[in-house]
């Protein structure tokens, strides 16, 4: 789930290892460590909280191993079996100490591993799934690490990303995946084995990047890679796309903030080349559809998790207005789980910011499984998402490295008009329709520039409402899905309980809890439904609740009477939740700061959700 690195060469793995876990800090955790083999000898430093706190542990550690080794793998945690705390955190060792582990993802059979290991006279220490994992593999040794591992891991349900050692053969590591993601950097003389690109790109571009069901060993003689029956497999060696400077906050005080103000040139980035202003649609070659398939397709199902979601509702809406399609968003874990009913001319877009949602895969597979077809919309190129749909759009969003999603949201749904304005063309959109929306598509990034310019009014009311306890954001039609947004922003980063309702909705129960502390984000845009948003917003007031307007550039009048008003500039309705989006992520950001909130790795959260 959280952060894995492995590394052997000839130089000292402990930093290696500890900046490593750094870099993947954002992806959030509770605890780390890391495990160094030197000589014949494993010494592990591990704790709770951060990696600062870590790296001073490594330091003050009394262990040669600590110093001198070339040998190591290291983990962040993000806990899914027992409490944060130094004996739960990675890397695990087996009773004898003479293999260390790190583990993503959740053995799901842990506890009949565990008694079938008490039989043998083998009892784990943590509370963790993890450990058992170890276990087998020193219960499994006879001689060959890489055998032990695979023997293990056949015994073994669930998810994992896995580095393994051993001192009885130094100088080698194991690494395995399924439904975790394990990336391997070749460098000259050394391999750095992570979870995540990021904590590869500082020494070498050239990676692979494992399968499901894939093993592999590396040792001074290179990187050999295998099934689980160790039939030999090929992985191709791949130049990871990655700026360097992306990973750095710069100027800014935190990754969000920066990302915020990114959305300009991201949203830049996914339309680039996209828009056919001519003919008035998109052109998404990864689409790999013709006119005609696109013709055939007679339902959208979109499934995704969290802001993907919301992104893909406004693509429901979307898909519904512009093309006619019947349309659907569902939560990916419930589509998977309830057995939907497939057609073969169902459209499944599949929505995931880093491509290895496990939710959002699962829903993938089954929608493949039923004959769909399906298509990717991913942010990290060459993701499990993108590679398994084998089709789809890229959002070019840059790493996107702040929990809590800002550009990728917005990118997404640029993503998901051009998706739904290139299907409506083969349906009944006119073409000087298409082109006033491709010019409406282009002008996206200069709408995104209006509203940060905003910032500083924005923070305004941000401080005016910053030690409230609960917020409700209300929106209709296109700007439901950006206040149930808006409220995800909030709640995530700020700890405010924060809910987002269809603005008609509130009055069916969740007016009783409005009060004077509770402020009520109203989003007021001058577009459909505007009258009938501003009736419930009065409602709102009415039961002395502060109203925050959100109103168009030129009808800030409709905030008359209302506490504080934010801006953002008048666009049509389908385009309007991108601009009014930013504003919601400026506010809950704002709020969150005020707040004195680790705004770039909030309590709890991960950036990306390997676990189902
Ligand atoms: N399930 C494991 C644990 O709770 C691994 C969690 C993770 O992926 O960080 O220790």
């Amino acid at each position: 789930m959280c952060g894995i690195v492995g590394y052997f060469g000839k130089r000292k793995a402990a930093e290696i290892l500890v900046d490593g876990l750094r870099r993947m800090e954002y992806r959030g955790y509770d605890s780390a460590g890391v495990a160094c083999l030197f000589d014949t000898r494993i010494d592990v430093v591990k704790t709770p909280g951060k990696i600062k706190d870590l790296r001073a542990r490594v330091d003050a550690a009394d262990s040669v191993a600590m110093r001198e080794a070339v040998q190591g793998i290291g983990h962040t945690r993000w806990a899914t079996h027992g409490p944060p705390n130094e004996i739960n955190a990675h890397p695990h060792l087996d009773a004898s100490g003479r293999f260390a582990l790190v583990h993503n993802g959740i053995i799901e059979n842990y506890k009949e591993i565990k008694s079938g290991l008490a039989q043998h006279g083998i009892q784990c220490v943590s509370d963790t799934d993890t450990e058992v994992l170890v276990q087998l593999v020193a219960y499994c040794y006879q001689g060959s690490l890489e055998r032990a591992v695979s023997e293990a891991l056949k015994k073994v349900k669930g998810t994992y990303g896995i580095v393994v050692m051993s001192d009885h053969e130094p100088g080698k590591l194991v690494t395995a995946r399924c439904g975790s993601p394990i990336v391997i950097g070749i460098g000259k003389d050394e391999t750095i084995i992570a979870s995540d690109a990021s904590a590869i790109i500082p020494h070498t571009r050239d990676a692979v990047y494992l399968e499901d069901y894939d093993m592999a060993v590396v040792t001074s003689g290179g990187v050999e890679m295998f099934d689980l029956q160790h039939a030999p497999v090929n992985r191709e060696v791949t130049a990871m796309d990655w700026d360097e400077d992306a990973a750095e906050k710069g100027e800014y005080a935190h990754f969000m903030l920066k990302e915020m103000f990114e959305q300009p040139d991201a949203i830049r980035n996914a339309i680039r080349g996209r828009l056919d202003f001519e003919m008035g649609t998109a052109i998404l070659s990864g689409l790999d559809f013709s006119p005609r398939d696109a013709a055939m397709i007679s339902r959208v199902l979109v499934v995704g998790c969290g802001t993907s979601m919301h992104a893909g509702m406004v693509g429901e809406y979307a898909f519904e207005e512009l093309a006619g399609i019947p349309s659907e968003v569902e939560q990916a874990a419930e589509f998977r789980y309830r057995n939907p009913i497939i057609t073969p001319t169902d459209l499944v877009l599949a929505i995931s910011q880093s491509g290895e949602t496990a939710d959002t895969l699962a829903a993938v597979r089954e929608a493949k499984h039923k004959g769909a077809v399906v298509a990717g919309i991913c942010n990290v190129v060459g993701s499990t998402i993108a590679r398994e749909t084998g089709r789809g759009v890229y959002l070019h969003a840059g790493p996107e490295i702040g929990v809590a999603s800002t550009k990728a949201f917005t990118c997404q749904v640029a993503v998901m008009l051009m998706m739904a304005l290139k299907v409506a063309r083969t349906r009944r959109l006119a073409r000087h329709d298409g082109e006033e929306l491709c010019r409406w598509i282009d002008r996206l990034p200069e709408l995104a520039e209006a509203v940060l310019r905003q910032n500083d009014a924005i923070k305004a009311v941000a401080k005016k409402y910053a030690r409230c306890d609960n917020a409700f954001f209300i929106g209709r039609g296109y700007l439901f899905p950006v206040a149930l947004e808006g409220a995800l922003k909030l709640k995530e980063i700020s700890y405010i309980h924060a809910e987002g309702y269809h603005a008609a909705e509130l009055k069916h129960g969740p007016i009783a809890l409005l009060e004077e502390k509770t402020p009520v984000v109203a989003l007021l845009n001058n577009v459909p439904g505007k009258d009938k948003t501003l009736g419930n917003a009065e409602e709102c007031k009415a039961r002395k609740a502060p109203v925050i307007a959100v109103v168009s550039a030129g009808d800030e009048g409709v905030a008359d009477g209302f506490d504080d008003v934010i801006v953002v500039p008048d666009c049509p309705a389908c385009i309007a939740p991108v601009p009014t989006a930013i504003a919601l992520q400026l506010l809950a950001y704002h709020v969150a700061a005020e707040r004195g909130c680790e705004i770039d790795q909030p309590r709890n959260l991960a950036k990306s959700v390997t676990v189902e």
